[in-house]
């Protein structure tokens, strides 16, 4: 199975959808490493084993991984 094929699995397998909004992950707000965007929304994913969280940027799709859960802003 190559790279593709396991993502799409993933999202095949995403049990919760969150409204966008701002992430804070390590104490710093969650910023878009390809258009800056700092709104994603927020997906955890079974990705064979634990939880993980999947923050998939709203305005270019880039998506980001933590083996943690980002906090949303304000929190
Ligand atoms: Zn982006």
């Amino acid at each position: 199975m190559n790279v593709l094929e396991q993502l799409a699995e993933s999202f095949r397998e995403m049990v919760k959808k969150e409204p966008p909004a701002s992430h804070f992950a390590g104490g710093k707000q969650v910023v878009c490493g390809h258009c800056g965007s700092g709104t994603f929304s927020s997906r955890r994913v079974l990705v064979r084993g634990p939880l993980s969280h999947c923050l998939v940027c709203t305005k270019c799709g880039l998506a980001m991984w933590f083996e943690t859960s980002p906090g949303r802003g304000g929190e």
